[in-house]
């Protein structure tokens, strides 16, 4: 998912470390170039600014410089940075579903992988961390999806709420709490409905959705295909809901990883899980030392 960023990086890092002594102006200099790397990469600009004045700060002073490895020295303390910034609060890929039954609300716009990653984690949380879970529709204006989760639900053995035509969003939350606390589940995930903007309506369906459930977690799915988008969607889900963490999808695909890196420094939440396929077992835990690892190579 970091392929063309790493490729660059890797390039710079080469020639820093074969230079052998350096001086500040050469730090300068391939400090320049990863911030085009990571402007390449779709980082925002006040992201890759901030990054590259941290390292300098670290990277300029004489105990680089005048190091016997400096150029690795610099390669070590780009790699903190980027765990630094990757790095969100608690564990990495860990929900907080004690007490159960815990509601866990999935947000996010139509198409962006919301529905999978539901049952992606219901199976997640089933398989790895033996969870009794049941999982829920709200799209009330779009059965097909309310369909689509019933069926993920039987591929992979997870419960889903039996779909009662004309109920609205709220109504179908409390059912599911009932449903949770009687049937003796851990946890519940409430996938709400979706739409191509964030609109009104959008807003105060999740929002009336979360006063009653009271999630343990809000996670919102973003397609992380879509680079600074995905952080923009991200900042005002945000702002108007409130959100625990984000899982960022379609990262099998040809992206960039922008939208990986500047998630957590401008909206302030970790990414907890990327998407890296359309089966259901295609969920990985975000670890920002794993990831600094593979975009350095
Ligand atoms: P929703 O409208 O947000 O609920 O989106 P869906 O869950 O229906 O997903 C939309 C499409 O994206 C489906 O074809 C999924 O199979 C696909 N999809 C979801 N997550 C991923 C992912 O991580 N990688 C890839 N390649 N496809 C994904």
């Amino acid at each position: 998912m970091f392929e063309n960023l790493s490729e660059r990086l890797g390039g710079v890092f080469d020639r820093l470390t074969k230079a052998g002594a350096l001086s500040e102006d050469d730090v300068k200099t391939a400090l320049r170039e990863v911030r085009t790397a990571l402007l390449e990469a779709d980082v925002s600009l006040p992201v890759a600014r901030d990054f590259i004045k941290a390292v300098q700060k670290k990277a300029t002073g004489a105990s680089v410089t005048k190091s016997v490895t400096p150029g690795q020295q610099v390669v070590k303390i780009v790699h903190d940075e980027l765990v630094t910034f990757l790095a969100g609060e608690g564990e990495p890929g860990k929900l907080k579903v004690d007490n159960p039954p815990a509601p866990i609300l999935m947000v996010g716009l139509q198409g962006s992988g919301k529905t999978t990653t539901t049952a992606k984690l219901a199976k997640r949380l089933k398989e790895r961390e033996g969870k009794r879970v049941l999982m829920a529709s709200l799209d009330v204006n779009r059965p097909a999806a309310m369909e689509q989760l019933a069926i993920l639900g039987q591929q992979i053995g997870v419960d889903t709420l039996p779909i009662v035509k004309g109920e609205d969003p709220v109504t179908i939350a409390k059912r599911a709490k009932t449903q949770a606390a009687m049937g003796g589940y851990d946890v519940y995930l409430l996938d709400t409905a979706g739409r191509l903007h964030i609109d009104q309506e959008l807003i105060a369906q999740a929002a009336a959705v979360r006063d009653v459930a009271n999630p343990r977690e809000t996670l919102l799915v973003v397609d992380g295909l879509t680079g600074q988008d995905a952080v923009n969607v991200a900042t005002e889900f945000d702002d108007k809901i409130g959100v625990t963490g984000v899982v960022l999808t379609r990262m099998d695909g040809d992206g960039r990883g922008g939208a990986a890196l500047s998630m957590r420094a401008v909206t302030g939440k970790p990414i907890k899980f990327v998407g890296l396929g359309e089966k259901t077992d295609a969920l990985e835990e975000f670890h920002p030392e794993r990831v600094a690892g593979r975009i350095l190579g």
